[in-house]
């Protein structure tokens, strides 16, 4: 018989689920196929575009051919499987709300069966719930219960040259692999993928628990990008990390944990993507997205570390973490905007876009999501960059403005005798703008 693979954010081979129930199925054929799908605006999500035009390159080189076809999955997936006689679809579960309606479509239009086998995560999301079947709404309890549940091992890798590959004819062209703007990318692919997370885990990971906040030194793991497209798997990762006995693994498992808690959210409250997780928030006052808003998403406020986070963004489409949550608490707090707007442009920016930690990044910070930051803690767009880059030096790698700003001046150049000429001034006054969102909180 013969197995259609339909890869989405999964390219790889090893540690893979559905494309090992694709190849015990076909014995006859299996087909790779992916589908660049129209809902996807890959001219406008241009960052995202070039990675994925990237991986799809490299993976069609690794398997010797993918069959990509541009379209509607739910046209092109039931043409694909007339046109080759495939028995079967084998998929890795998407859980986005997207996903889950482009799934539940494809089904209905297909008259072989759409075979689900795995997801994106170590415990799929809608797995780990109370006594009573509800889902957390709480980190902790959740984690908890989520360790209890344990993942499974790593599957072993499928070796390319001994499937029975069958190819329906060409492939549509590709995206463009151009970044725009000279966006420097990671890396794509699993190969690169793995081989970065080695070299990571025996440089860093024991220090992961006392460098992850220190955008100065820049030791984060940087496999989000790898994660969101599925060309390593988490399930991979937490097996490394188990061998390991040192804290900085322990707090890596951790953060790996929160993104399977937020797509666990996701899946559960739908509409926590695009709407606020507590809806009361839906009701406080807030400004329209004009000028300001311009000078946040081009790094130019005039606060040294919000701008290098911003710029950072603009030039590799990721920004640390610590920097994400101080560029949004300055967009909802010191600028008063919906969060939707902030976490709009990171989607189009970066290139580990991930609609439930993205979404859900924002509402934490907004004071909206889960396990809520208290609204009246304002990050402090000055203390935060002294305390997390003491030297500065992160600033001065981003902002080439302020290279010549010697010592900690660099983080008020405001108070300098002689401020750069380039550098905006402070495009609000911080102490003000805090009692504003105070004001605002309090009357919602
Ligand atoms: P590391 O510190 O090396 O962490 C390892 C992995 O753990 C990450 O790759 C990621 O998969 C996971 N992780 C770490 N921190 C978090 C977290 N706070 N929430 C969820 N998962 C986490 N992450 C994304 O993958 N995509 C996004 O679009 C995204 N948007 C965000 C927006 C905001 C406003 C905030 C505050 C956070 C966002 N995050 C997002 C979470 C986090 O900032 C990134 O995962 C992290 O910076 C990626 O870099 P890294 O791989 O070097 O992280």
């Amino acid at each position: 018989s013969v197995a259609l693979m339909w890869f989405r954010a999964d390219l790889r081979l090893h540690d893979h689920p559905a494309l090992r129930a694709a190849v015990a199925a076909g014995s006859d054929g299996v087909v790779p196929l992916f589908v660049l799908d129209d809902h996807f605006d890959l001219d406008a999500l241009a960052v995202r575009g070039a990675h994925l035009a990237r991986l799809l390159a490299d993976f069609d080189d690794r398997i010797g051919g993918l069959h990509v076809v541009r379209g509607r999955p739910e046209v092109e997936v039931p043409r694909i499987v007339r046109e080759t006689g495939a028995d079967s679809v084998h998929v890795t579960a998407g859980h986005t709300p997207y996903a889950m309606r482009r799934d539940a479509k494809v089904a209905e239009a297909l008259d072989v069966p759409l075979v689900a086998s795995g997801s994106g995560y170590a415990v799929a999301p809608g797995t780990v719930r109370k006594g009573d079947g509800t889902g957390y709404k709480v980190f902790t309890p959740w984690f908890r219960a989520w360790q209890g549940h344990g993942a499974e091992r790593p599957l072993r890798p499928v070796d390319p040259t001994t499937v029975p590959w069958v190819r329906p004819g060409a492939s549509a062209p590709l995206p463009s692999t151009d970044a725009p703007d000279g966006v420097d990318l990671p890396a794509a692919g699993e190969v690169a993928a793995l081989e970065h997370w080695r070299a990571w885990l025996g440089d860093h990971v024991d220090d992961y628990a006392e460098e992850r906040d220190r955008p100065d030194l820049d030791t984060t793991s940087r496999m989000s990008v790898h994660l969101k497209w599925g060309t390593v798997h988490p399930r991979t990762l937490l097996a490394d990390l188990a061998q390991r006995s040192s804290d900085g693994a322990r707090a890596y498992e951790r953060q790996l944990a929160f993104r399977e808690f937020y797509a666990d959210i996701l899946h559960e409250r739908p509409d926590s993507a695009y709407g606020y997780y507590h809806r009361a928030y839906e009701r406080m006052q807030y400004d329209e997205p004009a000028g300001d808003f311009e000078a946040w998403k081009q790094g130019r406020t005039g606060f040294p570390f919000i701008d290098a986070g911003m710029r950072q963004l603009l030039a590799q489409g990721w920004m640390h973490n610590r920097l994400r949550m101080a560029v949004a608490s300055f967009l909802v707090k010191d600028l008063h905007l919906e969060w939707t707007h902030g976490a709009r442009w990171f989607l189009e920016r970066l290139v580990d876009a991930d609609l439930a930690n993205n979404q859900h990044g924002w509402q934490w910070v907004a004071g909206c999501g889960t396990d809520a930051a208290p609204y009246f803690r304002v990050f402090n767009p000055v203390g935060q960059g002294r305390r997390l880059d003491p030297d500065g030096t992160y600033i001065r790698r981003w902002v080439p403005e302020l290279r010549g700003v010697e010592g900690p001046k660099v983080h008020e150049p405001w108070t300098l005798d002689d401020p750069p000429a380039d550098y905006p001034p402070p495009l609000v006054d911080h102490a003000q703008e805090r009692l504003e969102a105070l004001r605002r909180h309090d009357a919602m």
